[in-house]
């Protein structure tokens, strides 16, 4: 008798939603445990920290990439460069000379992109400087990578920084075979873009599932071989919303005589603007202008409290304007101008398209309702 302890597969793949998968017998005679998850408010950023660690955002402190920290930006340098014209800050070229400064010599990892305009980018830091699938990766809370190194327990952990999903996974099915790791996570980022711009259209949705059920199917056969006993668990971070209607929110806080930085800022995300006020004459005007608008709500504090995502401090916005599930920013600092996909996430999670999935081999220990109830069962299985 061996004395290996059982391996326990969890493969995240980005995005696939409950919706996408209803309906579809998508690999359910090996995964027959089945469950939506309720995402958090928020994007991938703030999503996976929090299934690495079963902690809300406010707690593990990644929401949203940008943060305002006029004293500890690393761009504080750029405020030298405001005097220039909009034409050449805000130029795409000066935005990728930035997203490389970042990446290469401002130490803000190899995903730093620049999602802020460069004429306020001086105000601002960016969370994600570590890779969060390395050790201590995640600001306030430890992993479950953490976890399993302070047991002393071998682990393999695959992402983006690895290759593509394909790459990923002949990896992985490599150092099963050679047995020398009882836990594995693998994260499948392709699938993402693919419904950004195929959430629509079924035929190419059920080849794409077909393409990863093959896949993931071979990697669990290979699995079954090393111990028939494995453990394989298919989660995701979030789904993605079919896209209805758009609107032009920059045109419109941009034409109430306000300015920018002086008097509020404003970072627009794909689904979510945030606001810092320098005066309440801003403040008031821009909360009027939001109140009026009925593609979207202003969400208040005890609504992020109660999501999990309030920052007393307000270094993530003073104020969130949330677009309603479906509605996406015409323009925005996130989506570069020609981006026009036909789905996207970060809506309220109470949009049922916004769900995740879990799908398991065995019944899990607990119950599983939320992306941050995966933590615990990632914890089970590394007992
Ligand atoms: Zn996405």
């Amino acid at each position: 008798m061996s004395s290996r302890r059982r391996p326990h597969l969890f493969v995240l793949i980005d995005a696939l939603g409950w919706q996408v998968i209803q309906g579809r017998n998508f690999l359910s005679d090996i995964l027959p445990h089945r469950a939506p998850l309720r995402t958090v408010l928020g994007y991938s950023s703030a999503a996976i920290p929090t299934i690495l660690t079963g902690v809300p955002p406010a707690t593990h402190q990644h929401w949203n990439l940008f943060y305002y920290d006029p004293t500890g930006s690393p761009f504080r340098w750029l405020r030298h460069f405001r005097f220039l014209p909009d034409a050449l800050l805000d130029h795409r070229v000066t935005r990728r000379l930035l997203k490389e400064m970042g990446r290469r010599w401002l130490g803000l990892g190899p995903l730093f992109e620049c999602c802020v305009s460069p004429r306020i980018l001086h105000l601002f830091n960016w969370v994600e400087k570590r890779n969060i699938y390395g050790r201590r990766g995640i600001v306030g809370a430890p992993s479950i990578f953490d976890r399993l190194a302070e047991a002393g327990i071998p682990y393999h952990v695959y992402s983006y920084h690895d290759g593509s999903d394909d790459a990923v996974l002949r990896r992985a099915a490599q150092d099963i075979e050679t047995g020398d790791g009882t836990f594995f996570f693998v994260y499948l980022s392709e699938m993402d873009a693919f419904l950004h711009y195929h959430r629509g259209d079924p035929d190419k949705v059920a080849a794409q599932l077909a393409s990863y059920e093959l896949r993931l199917r071979a990697l669990f056969a290979t699995a079954r071989k090393v111990d028939p006993e494995v453990s394989l668990t298919v989660l995701s971070d979030h789904g993605m919303t079919p896209i209805r209607a758009k609107y032009d929110l920059l045109a419109e806080i941009g034409g109430l005589g306000l300015r920018m930085p002086d008097d509020y800022l404003a970072v627009y995300d794909s689904t979510m603007a945030r606001f810092w006020f320098f005066s309440n004459q801003a403040r008031d005007k821009v909360t009027a202008a939001l109140r009026a608008l009925r593609c979207g709500r202003i969400v208040t504090d005890a609504e992020l409290e109660r999501l999990g995502v309030l920052f007393p401090d307000g270094r993530y916005g003073q104020l969130v304007f949330l677009l309603d599930p479906g509605c996406l920013f015409s323009r925005s600092d996130f989506n570069g101008q020609g981006w026009s996909p036909a789905a996207m996430h970060g809506y309220h999670p109470d949009d049922p398209d916004s769900e995740g999935i879990f799908l398991a081999n065995r019944p899990p220990a607990r119950a599983v309702r939320a992306i941050g109830d995966v933590f615990a069962c990632m914890q089970d299985a590394a007992r």
